[in-house]
């Protein structure tokens, strides 16, 4: 660190509500501290009718980006200036640059959890069935339909999962489908990949798990859940007992942070003391 700038650190963090628990803080410093970055994440409680003062001080205070969670990812867009071809795609952002005071908006959430399947399987080519279709599952479905996976079941209990079939459908490469979730929920035959999408099992109702019909899965499917806490869902324990490859929520927090830093800085982040941090929250 050169010596005018020793006592100003690059400052990024997070605007949400409820912010309290959000682990993100802990994974960002762990990585800014393991590479010497002298940079801060600042974890902010915002309600919504404060959003936009908030991003404005971020910007006035020369902020390099932040995250954007629950509930803002939407109602940020109307204060940015550009959005990436993701994100647009998406409709939603969780990550934002500022670039010579210019908002820029990404998602990461999607490309999360890409790089976190790509660890265990490519998606190339594959059949997935999304579970949901909330913003974490809409995020997925796209970017695994952009990353070249042949064709998206997107099961949910609404005509939301209805909606984000026909935008995969007609605004990716994947060709996708709608499945009505009644009951237990079955993999379609030939189905390589299933993603739990909905907040099924995230803590505190750490025993719950999405109304699935186990039988359907081959000892061949990767069954992946988006929930972080706890890592070891009653979900991806069932789907274990079938013989299936599982991956928890962990990786996609992980890897939302690295996309998140490389965004912000041009940087290049590892992936170990982050999910170390984390482990060490989730005592896993
Ligand atoms: P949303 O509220 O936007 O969407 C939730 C979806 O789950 C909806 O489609 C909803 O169905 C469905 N759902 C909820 N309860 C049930 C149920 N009992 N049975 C069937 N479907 C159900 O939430 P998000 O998409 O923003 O978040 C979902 C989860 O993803 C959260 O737990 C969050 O922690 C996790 N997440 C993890 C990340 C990570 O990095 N690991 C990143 C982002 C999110 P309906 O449409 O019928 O209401």
């Amino acid at each position: 660190m050169s010596a005018s700038n020793m006592f100003l650190d690059q400052l990024t963090g997070s605007f949400s509500t409820p912010a309290a628990e959000n682990p993100t803080v802990a994974m960002i410093e762990a990585a800014y501290r393991h590479h010497a970055i002298a940079a801060r994440y600042i974890n902010c409680e915002v309600q919504p009718e404060d959003l936009r003062e908030a991003v404005h001080g971020a910007r006035a205070m020369g902020w390099i980006g932040f995250n954007c969670s629950i509930p803002h990812k939407v109602a940020v867009i109307e204060h940015l200036d550009q959005l990436t071809d993701a994100a647009r795609l998406i409709g939603a952002v969780n990550c934002v640059a500022i670039r010579e005071g210019e908002l820029i908006g990404e998602n990461t959430d999607g490309k999360g959890f890409l790089a976190s399947l790509q660890t265990v399987t490519d998606p190339v080519g594959k059949k997935v069935l999304v579970l949901g279709a909330g913003g974490a599952a809409r995020a997925i479905a796209i970017e695994l339909a952009l990353a070249g996976a042949a064709h998206i079941t997107v099961a949910n209990r609404n005509d939301r999962g209805a909606k984000l079939a026909e935008h995969v459908d007609a605004k990716t490469p994947a060709s996708a489908e709608f499945l009505q979730w009644f009951g237990d929920v079955w993999a379609p035959d030939g189905t390589d990949i299933v993603v739990n999408a909905t907040p099924v099992g995230l803590y505190p109702d750490v025993d719950a798990c999405p109304a699935f019909d186990f039988q359907s899965l081959s000892a061949s499917t990767v069954v992946a859940d988006v929930i972080p806490n706890p890592p070891r869902t009653a979900f991806l324990k069932s789907a274990g007992v079938r013989g299936c490859r599982t991956l928890d929520g962990l990786g996609m927090l992980v890897n939302q942070g690295i996309a998140g830093i490389a965004f912000w800085t041009g940087m290049q982040i590892d992936a170990a003391p982050m999910r170390a941090a984390l482990s060490d929250i989730f005592a896993v």
